[in-house]
């Protein structure tokens, strides 16, 4: 049986309930999936719970770079810039149609955050610690080559430009891949299901009560080890099972927004100094350009970061000043996102001086915690985490092999490979009216199961733009346990931000043929579109600050 259909969810409830795991795991984010992935893998019985969607966390609002960290060369933390930095390329191996080769442009400017020796030695540096292929490596160009690779960037000032090389990726989608393929070594992966109370045996953790948060009631769920990856929920999780030390979680905010490319038309992506000394991201993707991010102090609900109108001016501000032809407006803003970086708090660091490597806590009952970290350092974490919970259950266990294990729907030999199925897809596609367009997004976000896609489209006879999202729809809920409007247009197709005109096209349409298909009854279906319009309202519309986020900004 397929455990990851939505409608497998009762018997999943009850195999959890029954089994006594070898590990459970809290929270899937990406740092949660990865550890799933890594421990069932290595022969362990895991359980995975994400008391929401699964990457609706952080992990579904980075930047979206798998990238080797060049701010971090600036911090000098060589370590973490050569462990993202040569992880980057695995990521890439294991799911090359979801992490995309995307060159940086970084222009520099008289009083810039780097000057040209500076730059060229750093991205030097940073192409050998992150072991880059000699035809991807850094080009320093003349200030002519600058202005000709991106000419909207301003001219005054400007003195020349670093070329090098990063790697794009759709966060949540890079989630779901990595726990379908836990769920294909046996790992059983739930959402919705909120770890509530740790259950204890002879002072050391044995399981767990969870409360389920589509169906209700709650599930008691066995197991020899236990691990929090719940990103900025990780302080919430070590109170409850009282094992607070000095070291504690330090939130801080990040916001990207999101503009129509053709009030952007970047060539490629750009990072670039701010006024205040920060750099931020301006990265083309699709029909929209995306510019981020903020680096304000937060202490809201971690489940609700919400892009505020200064984090908006910032950007924009910032975004005008390095391209000044552009002159973008609040008018110009169709979507964005706000995420929790979950770090750890250090004495009298600023948010944006505080570190971003990765720490593990282990409680005295036994409660395994890890925080901070970066997305693209996600198999590595789950390397050192699983290492400590084979140590801890004793006996002999595999060593990590996730680096030799392609993601689900990454089956390809390399770059050409993905293009030619984009092509067979836009020409299978074209009869009905659709083509490049339709096929890269399908490609692009599924990889090799747009075959799957395909079959279901021209099964059910509906020939049109709605009958392929009908299709992509059904897939999301046979295979990617999609419960809601909601985990469809954002976390396993990425609408919500980058194309939220077709949320509001498709919305109807969705919401009707979920319905059918879960058996919701009015309330249910009011409820989810409440929902849904409450989050494109929180993508769009920005307050000048939320009441209850009492927030010390780091502008
Ligand atoms: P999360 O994704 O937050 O996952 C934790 C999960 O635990 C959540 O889904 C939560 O619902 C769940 N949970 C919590 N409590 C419970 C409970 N009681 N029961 C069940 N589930 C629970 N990294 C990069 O490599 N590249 C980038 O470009 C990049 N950009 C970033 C930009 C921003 C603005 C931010 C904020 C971060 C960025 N990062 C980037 C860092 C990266 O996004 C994070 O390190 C990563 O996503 C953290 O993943 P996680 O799984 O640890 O946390």
């Amino acid at each position: 049986m397929n455990l990851f259909a939505g409608i497998s969810r009762l018997p999943l409830l009850e195999r959890l309930t029954e089994r006594t795991y070898d590990l459970l795991v809290i929270g899937g984010g990406v740092t949660g999936a990865g550890i799933a992935l890594d421990a069932a893998a290595r022969g362990m019985r895991v359980a995975l719970v994400e008391q929401q969607d699964f990457a609706a966390g952080t992990s579904s609002r980075s930047t979206k770079l798998i990238h080797g960290g060049l701010r971090y060369l600036k911090q000098l933390e060589i370590k973490l810039v050569q462990e993202v930095g040569s992880e980057r390329a695995i990521v890439h191996r294991l799911a090359p149609h979801l992490v995309i080769a995307e060159p940086m442009l970084l222009p520099l400017v008289e009083g810039g955050t780097y000057g040209r020796l500076a730059t060229s030695f750093g991205l030097w540096v940073y192409d050998v610690l992150a072991g880059v292929r000699t035809e991807d490596r850094r080009r320093m160009l003349s200030r002519t080559d600058t202005l000709h690779q991106e000419p909207l960037l301003r001219e005054p000032g400007l003195l020349g430009g670093g070329l090098y090389a990063e790697y794009r990726t759709d966060d949540a989608r890079l989630t779901v891949e990595i726990l379908k393929t836990a769920s294909s070594f046996g790992a059983d992966c739930i959402n919705y299901l909120r770890a509530a109370e740790f259950v204890y045996t002879d002072g050391r953790i044995s399981g767990v009560r969870c409360e389920d948060r589509l169906m209700g009631g709650t599930h008691t769920i066995q197991a020899r080890q236990v691990v929090s990856a719940a990103g900025p929920w990780v302080d919430e999780l070590r109170k409850l099972n009282q094992s607070m030390n000095r070291k504690r979680l330090h939130l801080t905010k990040g916001v990207h927004i999101v503009v129509p490319r053709t009030r952007m038309p970047l060539r490629q992506s750009v990072y670039f100094d701010m006024p205040d000394g920060r750099m931020i991201f301006a990265i083309p993707r699709g029909r929209t350009t995306y510019i981020g991010t903020t680096d304000t102090d937060y202490q809201g609900d971690p489940a609700r970061p919400r892009t505020e109108l200064p984090d908006v001016a910032y950007l924009l501000d910032g975004a005008n000043r390095m391209f000044p032809s552009v002159q973008l407006t609040l008018a110009d803003v169709e979507s964005s996102w706000a995420g929790l970086r979950p770090l750890i708090h250090e004495e009298g660091k600023s948010a944006s001086e505080l570190s971003r490597k990765d720490e593990i806590f282990v409680s005295e009952s036994g409660l395994i915690s890890i925080a901070g970290g970066k997305l693209t350092g996600y198999r590595k974490m789950a390397e050192r985490v699983v290492n400590r919970v084979a140590q801890r259950l004793g006996g002999t266990w595999e060593r990590c092999r996730t680096a030799q294990i392609t993601l689900c729907g990454g089956e390809f030999s390399g770059r050409d490979e993905i293009s030619a199925l984009i092509r067979q897809t836009a020409e299978r596609l074209s009869p009905c009216g659709m083509g490049e367009p339709e096929a890269a997004h399908l490609v692009h976000t599924f990889g090799t199961q747009t075959d799957l896609i395909l079959d279901r489209f021209f099964a059910e006879g509906n020939l049109s733009p709605r009958g392929l999202v009908l299709a992509e729809l059904w897939f999301c809920m046979e295979y990617e346990m999609t419960h809601t409007a909601l985990d469809f247009f954002n976390r396993r197709t990425g609408r919500v931000y980058f194309d939220i005109h077709s949320v509001r096209q498709w919305q109807d349409t969705v919401l009707a043929a979920m319905a059918r298909a879960l058996g919701w009854g009015p309330d249910r279906s009011a409820r989810e579109r409440g929902e849904l319009e409450q989050a494109l309202h929180e993508a769009s519309v920005f307050p000048e600050q939320v009441p209850q986020a009492a927030r010390e900004t780091a502008h």
